[in-house]
């Protein structure tokens, strides 16, 4: 449950309740003012049991924590933030991109969200079957429920390029927009670690969908490409990545990553090359980990979610384009 990873660093491994992913490795730094935790976990009783337990593990306790530095706004990251908070007294704080997406989400009623993947299930070219459900929660007054409720609201913004409030080491924090887009890695300069969030994991490719910012037009994937290379640049000797475990060689996996995408890119250009198609139509022509009719519903939204990603990449690299007049809209190379 707990690593002891040298040098004042450890890792909790708090789980995920029914998710496949299993766990979210979070981190305590030591500094001279007391532990500083990166990513907190799922805001669940068992996570939070095992949170507890772990700080008593690493030989401190959760009313010891001095601060806690957010890689992104995600549930399993982001979960416990608030009980941690409650617990010691502790700053919480987040990349301002994200605490922003945190601050929406607070406000906005449940039929917003609704309304607004309705909205763009409907303009992506979903056929009414798919959905009729949402359709049906809205009328029925059902909004979603979002995992771990209502998230904290950071108290401090993460600066890029600055160095976080962790006395007595030196933690300088990386904007790596593209999962979400206030996410940020953490490079530990005593040791060149990387505390790399979900931005770079040994053997996942982390989901690159739209930011969910309603009435904004941008690029995800190619802000994660670009951020892919940042870390590549920085080259750290460790990364330590908020799932799986800690590895060598960013550079490497880095080229992977991109090389990945470049033939994803590749593969979804030769599918609009043979006939226009809409985000619905290329994401189920695309490859996933099982065919598109035995993928469960919320994959079926991710999945579409993610082709639009890619769509708007190629639309932003001119090599892709909106068929003039279509409805909904088809995409064909430019
Ligand atoms: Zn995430
Ligand atoms: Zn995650």
């Amino acid at each position: 449950m707990v690593t002891d990873h040298g040098g004042g660093v450890w890792s909790i491994r708090v789980p995920i309740p029914d998710n496949p992913l299993g766990h979210t490795l979070v981190y305590l730094l030591d500094t001279d003012r007391g532990p500083v935790l990166i990513d907190t976990g799922w805001d669940d009783p068992d996570s939070w049991d095992t949170l507890v337990n772990g700080l008593a593990g690493c030989g401190t306790s959760v009313g010891e924590v001095y601060g806690v530095l957010l890689t992104h706004h995600h549930p399993d990251h982001h979960g416990l933030s608030g009980r941690v908070r409650e617990a010691s007294g502790a700053w919480l704080a987040m990349h301002a991109a994200d605490a922003e997406v945190v601050r929406r989400t607070r406000q906005a009623p449940p039929e917003l969200w609704l309304d607004y993947l309705i909205g763009k299930l409907a303009a992506a070219g979903a056929p009414d079957e798919h959905i009729a459900p949402l359709r049906g929660a809205r009328a029925a007054g059902r909004g979603r429920v979002l995992p771990g409720g209502r998230p904290a609201l950071p108290d401090r913004e993460i600066v890029p390029g600055e160095l976080a409030d962790v006395p007595g080491r030196r933690l300088r924090a990386v904007w790596t927009p593209g999962h979400t887009p206030g996410h940020v890695c953490l490079h530990l300069e005593e040791g060149r670690r990387l505390f790399s969030g979900d931005h770079l994991l040994p053997g996942i490719t982390p989901h690159i969908g739209l930011y969910e910012d309603p009435g904004t037009i941008t690029d995800p994937l190619g802000d994660y490409l670009d951020s892919l290379e940042r870390i590549a640049r920085l080259d750290p000797a460790e990364v330590l990545p908020a799932h799986q475990h800690a590895f060598a060689g960013a550079p490497h996996r880095v080229r992977e990553l991109l090389a990945h995408h470049a033939a994803r890119l590749a593969d979804l250009r030769a599918l609009i090359a043979a006939r226009p198609l809409t985000p619905w139509q290329l994401a189920q022509a695309m490859r996933w980990n099982r065919p598109w009719t035995e993928l469960p519903y919320r994959s079926r939204n991710i999945a579409v979610a993610e082709a639009e990603a890619h769509l708007r990449r190629l639309v932003t690299a001119g090599l892709a384009e909106p068929v003039p007049g279509s409805h909904p809209v088809r995409y064909a190379v430019a």
